[in-house]
Order: C-alpha cells, then structure tokens, then sequence
C-alpha cells in the first residue's frame, strides 16, 4: 500500500516548544517497519518554524510572511538533519522534497513531482515532504501541511492518509471544555455533515498552522480521490503498524471514490484539449485492451500543448475515441511519432517514460 503520513509540530515537539526527538523515533520505527513490510511510505513533516525558533533563542518576531520563512530557512534544514540521524537508525534513506501550491496546480509541474517522489518511494527512500515556506508567499502558498498531505496523497494516489496529531481524533464538541463531546470513529456518508465541520471549527492551533477544520478539509480532499484517511495520536503505542492492520483507532473516513475514477474525472473535466494525436488502428486495439499509448501506434500530432495537459485521441477516421493527459509536449512528440520507445532518448537527449500516455492517464469514450 502507499501510505502517507503527516506529522504535525505538535507530534515533533510533544505539543511543548521544544523538538522531543523521542516520539519521533518511535514514529521512524514504525514507518520503517511498514516499509520493510513492503508498503511504499512517505512523509509530510512540519516543524521547520518550530525547530528555526527553537535554534534562534525563541526570538520575538512580527507574525508577517517574512519572518516565518526566516525561521523556516533556519528550521528546515535542522529538521531534516534530524530525519536523516533517525531514520538512519534503522537503515532507511530519506529524502527531501519541499513543495508549494504552484508545483500541485499546473500539470507540467505536477507530473514532475508525481515522477520524483514515485521514482523515491520506488527506491524505498521515504521522502519527507513539506512546503516551500522560504520561497512561499501568501499567493502560491498552501498554507497547511494538513491540505498539502491530502494534495500529496492525491498525486501519488495513495491508499491511506495518516494525520497523526497529539488529539485521539475528531470529537463532536472541544473535549477540553465540554465533557460530553465524544469521539467521531467514523465518517462514511458522502459529504461530510455540517455537523462535524461545526465541531471541526476553531480548533487548537499551536506552533503550526492547522486545526481540526483543516484535518477535516485534507480527509474530505483525500477520500475524494481514493485514499482512506484517519485522523489520530502520534502517541499512541504502534499506532501506524495499527491502522495498516486494519485498527482504526481514531476518526476514520471512508475513501468514496477510487484513485482511478478521480484521475479520469479530472481528464475528462479538462475545459479544453487542445491537441490531436492521431493513432493507427493498432493502436486503437491496444487502448481497447487498456494498453498505453505508445509513440509507435501515433500517426500524428495537432496543436500545441505542454506536457501534462490532456489532448483528444483519434483513431483513423478522425473520430475521437479517448482524452489522456501527455507525457511529452508537441513539440516533442513531432518529433518522435511512429519511433519505438527505446529510440526516444536519443531521439530528445532525454525521456519522461516509454508511454506517450500512460492508460492510467487515459480514458476512453
Ligand atoms: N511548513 C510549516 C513548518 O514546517 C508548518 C505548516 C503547518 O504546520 O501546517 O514549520
């Protein structure tokens, strides 16, 4: 399974302003052994602000955009040195990857990340992702790591969204002031009820940024492109190895969707496909048998497009029979029309793939 974690500044410090390396290494304990269990694991760790803070003397600052990033200049690089020592104690590599709002919008950007952190976890290097806060302003910012997890479940089509937090879950009413709020175990209806959002609201917020509501925004964003999400305490004992064995200690939502099905709505919502690509009727078996697209079977290219925009298929009597969303630009695949895959890296001096489109990128119609 492919498993994201996210782990909140309230986990790395224990919910005090100082790191607590402790549960973290339980935590590396137990991503490591899913791992070597054969899941694909990775990361999304805040804690850049915190650590920069800590290592600065807990400086008095301004709350603008610019002292944050400051802080997080500092911070991150801590925090992965930290990641590094940790996860080395048990023989696993880590990797960073730092994101913002723009590398998740456009395509183009977002296949790139999608490949890197595919070809990481391929690799059983965990990447531990977070966001670009030093380059990041208000505009291309996320802004949470709860929203970036579920972006990130989204792009690499995980199967489970772990939001580990120093609370047990999602509770009906604050716990803290109302002794009859109870524990949400599940979430399974379609649409989350106004009733949760409403006890999501105006949750905690310490060093980092989210909430409850925001939790609740990435599990409503992760089960709608197929991952199933739970929202638990980092310190509960084993609680990753847990919830793969199927627990589900905490709030746990329901996926509605496959990640298949969100792919192919998404290609088949894009507002304008500019390009043609013209296949020969081999081609157009090997589609009907849910093949690929591969060079070999495109006959031509029409329009200008980048990769990653979706572009219209057409079999040999100009009809159109499927949307995928490219590999390669036009300009690119002029060039390598009718070539066999292994030709295209001499071809372009690079390649992004043997498939023109890949058939999970593809929908026929
Ligand atoms: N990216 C921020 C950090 O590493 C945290 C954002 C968040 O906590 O949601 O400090």
């Amino acid at each position: 399974m492919r498993i994201v974690i996210k782990l909140g500044t309230s986990t790395l410090t224990n919910s005090t302003p100082y790191l607590a390396p402790p549960l973290l290494v339980e935590l590396a304990r137990q991503a490591s052994q899913l791992q070597a269990d054969g899941h694909q694991v990775m990361l999304v760790s805040s804690g850049a602000i915190a650590i920069g803070r800590e290592r600065l003397g807990f400086p008095q600052l301004p709350k603008d955009i610019p002292a944050k990033q400051m802080l997080a200049a500092v911070g991150q690089p801590r925090l992965m040195a930290l990641y590094e020592q940790i996860f080395g104690l048990y023989g696993v590599t880590v990797a960073q990857i730092l994101l913002t709002r723009m590398d998740l919008a456009s395509r183009r950007r977002y296949l790139n990340a999608r490949n890197t952190l595919i070809a990481l976890i391929e690799h059983k290097v965990i990447p531990i992702v977070n966001e670009n806060d030093t380059v990041g302003t208000e505009e291309i910012r996320v802004g949470d790591n709860d929203n970036l997890s579920a972006l990130v479940a989204n792009l690499v089509d995980a199967n489970w969204l772990i939001l580990l937090t120093d609370q047990p879950g999602l509770y009906t009413a604050d716990p803290r002031t109302n002794p009859d709020a109870q524990l949400v175990a599940e979430v399974s209806t379609r649409e989350i009820s106004p009733e949760i959002w409403q006890a999501a609201g105006g949750s905690e917020t310490g060093l980092g940024t989210g909430g409850m509501i925001t939790k609740l925004q990435a599990a409503d964003l992760a089960r709608r492109s197929g991952a199933g999400c739970i929202i638990a305490s980092g310190k509960e004992s084993n609680i990753l190895l847990r919830i793969i064995e199927g627990e589900k200690p905490g709030t746990y939502f329901s996926p509605i969707a496959t990640s298949l099905e969100s792919r192919k709505r998404y290609i088949l919502s894009a507002r304008k496909a500019p390009g043609l690509l013209s296949v020969d009727d081999g081609a157009v078996q090997a589609l009907k048998r849910g093949g690929s697209l591969l060079p070999i079977g495109m006959t031509s290219v029409e329009g200008t497009f980048e990769r990653g925009d979706t572009v219209r298929i057409a079999n040999p009597n100009g009809s159109e029979i499927a949307r995928g969303i490219v590999n390669y630009g036009s300009r690119d695949l002029a060039r390598i029309v009718r070539c066999p895959s292994e030709e295209i890296e001499s071809i372009l001096g690079y390649h992004f793939g043997d498939e023109v489109i890949h058939r999970n990128d593809l929908v026929l119609l």
